[in-house]
């Protein structure tokens, strides 16, 4: 017998969603669409498909309301668009600091299913942004009246999952500063997965002022708190003034001023929070992990200073577990120890890179020296009067090969002064490539010498004969080639043009 497994998908219990207004009714009549704040989204955060009608439907037109811009995905207003209001719908619009959901329409008529790319609120109506498939026979499938299937599908089951989780964790943490601690939360992102969210406060917190919120919020957690919504009428409702500060910002959220829907809704958390909101939340707290990064980011504004409290939940601190122990693990490979000594290793790894910087850099030093006393002992043996000339090819892979030569030249002219041939005349050529030679390889070339016309004449003709790029002022010159060198072609070029220029 063929073994089976059922998944059960979590429903939502029926005291979720409270009207408590005895006149409030969520309505009926399919040609209207449900007002937002009465959506079967936010009656069932975890209702996943719906057959509903068309109310309206419209060709998009540009152009893209312009606060979208900031939000990451681009809007897709334009010809190939349908703007469709439904009488009821499961996803959400964006509202409350959460994102709008993505989904499916299906249409009864041809069967045809259409990808919804974004839900916006206008005034009280969910307007659903859908792609067209085919511009002839889409406005008639979708016209009002029509019977379609509205659904979330696993794309967008799971962002809408992620986003409430997040959402109703904001809730609970606002709720604990404000109540622990008298730090109300001025605003909060629900930002993209898989980055933490925020809360922005009006100062930074302590180390245990985080760890002990954090404790209480996941003693909750554990304790699996219900959540519910109520909702009533507008008008009905005593709208507390949303308190504001001295800068004129408001503390928390209120109403959008554009929102006409006519419904005032409140999420309770059992016990710990009543807070407006029109956003989806999870029936309870069960899952809902809370992990707070143990520090704050200060935020300095023009006269006020706040600062970020950085948090995860659910699917998106599972995300950025796993990513941080593949990172640690990683790193522990490569420095061939266990995960605890990570730290330490890569302090000693730090540690030992700046000593043997250190090191190298003395040893330029001191070599540089060598390579000027070198050219000098040579300068001094040469014994007519005729202008000396020296070239000196290096290998070197360093990132700052022309500044070792320019430390020979410096050294050079630094010692020539006090040495007996200080009058004597020379024109001196240093180059230096790197050790593996690629048709991109850099090599650099320093000329140096007692007269700057000469060392002008010998730059214009390593340009030429070379094919390199340089410039100099006074007695220097300094340039670069792309490319291969080869001691046989670059370096016999560099030899013939200090013979020709000696000659002179
Ligand atoms: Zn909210």
């Amino acid at each position: 017998m063929a073994a089976s497994a059922l998944l059960y998908l979590p429903t939502t219990p029926s005291s979720y969603h409270r009207i408590v207004s005895p006149t409030l009714r969520v309505p009926t009549e399919t040609s209207t669409s449900i007002p937002v704040g009465l959506l079967a989204c936010q009656r069932d955060p975890l209702l996943r498909e719906l057959r509903t009608k068309v109310v309206s439907c419209a060709i998009s037109q540009p152009p893209p309301p312009p606060k979208r811009s900031k939000k990451g995905s681009a809007p897709l207003h334009n010809e190939s668009v349908l703007e469709v209001i439904l009488h009821d719908t499961v996803l959400f619009p964006e509202g409350g600091g959460q994102p709008f959901d993505i989904g499916h329409i299906t249409a009864t008529s041809n069967g045809q299913t259409y990808d919804v790319t974004e839900v916006m609120r206008a005034g009280g109506h969910a307007i659903h942004y859908v792609r067209m498939v085919n511009a002839n026979s889409d406005v008639l499938a979708l016209s009002p009246g029509a019977e379609v299937r509205v659904k979330l599908g696993d794309d967008g089951f799971n962002r809408r999952y992620d986003h409430m989780t997040l959402h109703t964790s904001q809730h609970l943490l606002s709720a604990l500063l404000e109540i622990r601690l008298n730090l109300p939360t001025l605003s909060w992102s629900l930002t993209a997965s898989p980055a933490p969210c925020y809360v922005e406060l009006p100062r930074s917190m302590t180390v245990e002022e985080i760890a002990s919120i954090q404790a209480e919020a996941n003693r909750l957690v554990f304790e699996g708190r219900k959540v519910h919504i109520e909702v009533q009428e507008l008008d009905g409702a005593q709208e507390p003034d949303v308190p504001k500060l001295a800068s004129g910002r408001e503390v928390g959220r209120g109403l959008p001023s554009d929102y006409t829907g006519g419904v005032k809704r409140v999420v309770v958390i059992d016990g710990v929070d009543r807070n407006p909101c029109c956003g989806t939340h999870l029936p309870s707290l069960h899952n809902l992990q809370l992990f707070l990064l143990p520090h704050t980011e200060s935020l300095a504004r023009s006269s006020t200073t706040s600062a970020r409290l950085y948090f995860l939940a659910g699917p998106r601190l599972i995300t950025h577990l796993s990513f941080s122990h593949t990172l640690l693990t990683g790193t522990a490979a490569l420095l061939s120890c266990g995960t605890p000594q990570v730290q330490e290793r890569v302090n000693q790894v730090v540690d030992e890179r700046k000593r043997a910087e250190h090191r190298a850099e003395d040893l330029e030093v001191e070599l540089a020296a060598r390579i000027a006393g070198d050219l000098l002992r040579d300068l001094s043996e040469n014994e007519d009067d005729r202008l000396f000339v020296s070239s000196t090819h290096r290998t070197d892979d360093s990132s700052t090969a022309l500044g070792f030569l320019s430390a020979v030249v410096s050294s050079f002219t630094n010692v020539l002064p006090s040495s007996p041939v200080k009058d004597s005349p020379y024109l001196i050529i240093l180059s230096s490539t790197p050790s593996s030679q690629t048709s991109m390889s850099i090599s650099v070339i320093l000329i140096f010498g007692s007269d700057e016309k000469t060392v002008k004449e010998a730059g214009e003709s390593i340009k030429t004969k070379l094919g390199a790029k340089g410039g100099g002022k006074g007695p220097r010159w300094s340039g670069k080639l792309v490319g291969v060198w080869k001691e046989s072609r670059e370096e016999a070029a560099i030899k013939e043009v200090l013979r020709a220029v000696a000659e002179n």
